[in-house]
């Protein structure tokens, strides 16, 4: 079957009735960005999409779209001339694929009201045409293996069959921007993730520890957030703070069953300053409740106190093979598991407090001037830029 055209359905936009154009414009821009380098042409209408193929691989232009935030669905489309000889042949291509022992149903949208057919007219003719020629395969108009869209346009008939699922959401740059408490984890990416689908745009900041951490734990957060910005057409700005000082001096001067406690509040501490800083209304992190000892509520609770700022998590109460499902979804998994610890073992408590009573966090950090050590990470940030169509970065030559 030569498909000539993808139907691209958007997701909750039909919600937003005033701000119709801005998402659509959003959605448009990004579908651009994300198939640069395919020969096809993007035509962004109010209510769906059309890519035109020119000489680009139908199938390999889904699996760039799938991950747009704002769209639901995409299908691969025949375009024809608006004449019955036209449609049949299609329809009867379409029916020589259908399995044996199938069912279908024609469905017909005329968006075109005066076109000479009438929808049930052209029912009648396709439906009847392919019971004729094609063996084996029934009507069944309730639960049909196969539906065969014809829709009537002014510019042509539009045929398919197939629909393919993408991930939904909003399309991005339409819902703000937050900042991503990115590891190299499986966790955070998908969170990241998560919030990109509601169209929000995210800057992610990372904490590494030389020479606790090795270089290549941190090529592997590049490479993490390279892959959520290919994937969804979308830039990410990545912070690499300088944390090592900051370890050093926690875990001098905090008792050990406190120090993880300590060392989240400080990271939180950083991200809000950074997050004021770039403009991002809040903070995201792939925290889940009862995961590990600095992730139960008590723990939050001591944790969450250095801030006013809105935290995020939007894996809070997922189940841990529910996040490794979504995390092959989007494609950081294998990465995920690579084993570069953003955390030096050493670093680890050996029993960290599930229940970190905040005064005494409070006392021993008093202790110490953590500020002007936070202020100096700060200032000796490295920045790293995806580009989304050139995700090259040297972490495969450190493997
Ligand atoms: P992940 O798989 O995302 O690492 P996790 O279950 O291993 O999560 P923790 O390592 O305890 O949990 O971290 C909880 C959250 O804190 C992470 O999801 C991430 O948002 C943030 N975080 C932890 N370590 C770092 C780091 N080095 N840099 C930035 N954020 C971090
Ligand atoms: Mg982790």
């Amino acid at each position: 079957m030569k498909y000539d055209h993808i139907l691209v359905r958007y997701g909750e936009l039909t919600l937003k009735t005033k701000n119709r154009k801005m998402f659509v414009n959003a959605i448009r821009k990004t579908m651009i960005r994300t198939l640069e380098g395919f020969d096809v042409k993007v035509k962004a209408n109010r209510d769906r999409a059309y890519i035109e193929l020119f000489d680009a691989d139908p199938y390999e232009v889904m699996d760039a779209l799938k991950h747009v935030t704002g769209i639901l669905s995409v299908s691969p489309v025949v375009k024809m001339d608006r004449t019955e000889d036209a449609m049949k042949e299609t329809a009867l291509n379409f029916a020589g694929g259908f399995k044996g022992g199938s069912t279908f149903k024609i469905e017909v949208k005329r968006a075109d009201k005066e076109f000479h057919l009438k929808t049930f007219d052209i029912q009648d003719m396709l439906g009847g045409l392919l019971l004729r020629n094609t063996e084996n395969i029934e009507v069944d108009v309730r639960n049909p293996d196969y539906k065969v869209m014809v829709e009537v346009r002014l510019d042509g008939i539009y045929m398919y069959h197939d629909v393919i699922k993408c991930v939904g959401g909003l399309p991005a740059g339409t819902g703000g921007k937050a900042l991503l408490m990115l590891s190299g984890g499986i966790d955070s990416p998908v969170a990241g993730f998560e919030i990109m689908k509601k169209g929000v745009e995210l800057e992610a900041i990372h904490f590494h520890s030389p020479p606790y951490t090795s270089l290549q734990a941190t090529e592997k957060v590049k490479r993490l957030v390279d892959i959520m910005s290919e994937r969804t057409g979308v830039d990410i700005k990545l912070h690499i703070v300088p944390f090592t000082e900051l370890q050093t001096t926690l875990y001098d001067k905090i008792p050990d069953n406190m120090s993880m406690t300590s060392t989240r509040r400080i990271m939180l501490r950083i991200a809000e300053k950074l997050a004021w800083k770039v403009d991002a209304e809040a903070i995201v992190n792939g925290e889940n409740l009862g995961q590990v000892a600095s992730q139960t509520l008590t723990s939050m609770h001591a944790i969450n106190a250095v801030t006013n700022y809105p935290v995020l998590r939007p894996l809070l109460t997922l189940e841990k093979n529910d996040i490794v499902r979504m995390a092959k979804e989007y494609d950081t998994y294998e990465t995920s598991i690579m084993p570069f610890e953003d955390c030096c073992t050493i670093f680890k408590p050996k029993a960290p407090k599930t229940k970190p009573a905040l005064d005494k966090v409070l006392k021993f950090e008093s202790n110490v001037d953590f500020e002007s050590m936070i202020e100096k990470a700060l200032e000796n940030i490295e920045v790293y830029e995806t580009d989304a169509k050139e995700s090259e970065n040297a972490f495969d030559a450190l493997l």
